[in-house]
């Protein structure tokens, strides 16, 4: 079996469950399996980031810093019911995610997609799994969105939402610019029915927060009733 990070090629000691099928080959060897970190202790309640190796400056109770000053945000901070995640956002993942990325990788995809819907599973039963989109230009120049290719084998990319971005930022004025900052990138399609529907937002990271907001801004002006996010990392 080969490796999806590092390419070595590894032996693993087959398990009855494996051979019965019910549970997918591993797909990491132990060297890179160990250097992808599991959240694990006490996370905070709202991103679902580590408390633990944070200092106490930047938490506050049972939550981060970060999460607090959304709390203040009245206009958008209380919009997001919680983001939860599966791994801590380090340098072998920044690597890996680069090349997911730059190649739609769809091994390195199915490896996420598996854990994320087991998480799916244990927190967001019954909601509604929308992959956030890439904006059409985005899409054309990379071929796909990674958002839903982590959706994979376990829910159907509703495709309800549309990202739009502006032409290049250069060539606008300040004004323009400031105005663009004030415009939500998201809409909904038309046909879309999201009336009293507990919405999970797919995504591969959650760094501060902004996008999956911006999103739920539009899903609850359009009846949605709550908006949760589910990442690979925080
Ligand atoms: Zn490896
Ligand atoms: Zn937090």
């Amino acid at each position: 079996m080969r490796c999806l990070a590092c390419h070595d090629t590894f032996f693993e000691q087959p398990v009855w469950r494996k051979l019965l099928m019910l549970e997918s080959p591993t797909k990491l060897c132990r060297l890179c399996e160990l250097k992808l970190v599991p959240i694990s202790g006490k996370r905070c309640v709202a991103c679902s980031r580590s408390l633990d190796s944070l200092t106490q400056a930047f938490k506050n109770g049972d939550q981060c810093l970060d999460c607090l000053r959304w709390a203040e945000r009245k206009d958008i901070g209380h919009l997001l019911e919680r983001n939860v995640s599966l791994y801590e956002y380090n340098a072998f993942l920044k690597e890996l995610f680069a090349t997911f990325k730059f190649r739609g990788d769809v091994v390195i995809a199915s490896f996420f997609a598996e854990k994320m819907a087991r998480l799916y599973q244990k927190d967001f039963r019954g909601y509604l799994p929308v992959a956030l989109p890439l904006s059409q230009e985005r899409l054309v120049a990379r071929g796909f969105n990674q958002s839903s290719l982590l959706m994979q084998g376990w829910a159907e990319d509703q495709d309800i939402l549309i990202r739009t971005t502006g032409e290049k930022q250069s060539k606008k004025n300040r004004k323009q610019r400031m105005r663009q900052l004030h415009q939500n990138p998201f809409s909904l399609r038309e046909e879309a029915k999201i009336e009293q529907k507990n919405i999970v937002l797919v995504d591969d990271i959650y760094t501060t927060g902004t996008s999956v907001r911006l999103a739920a801004i539009v899903l609850k002006e359009n009846g949605a009733n709550k908006i949760a996010s589910l990442t690979v990392a925080r």
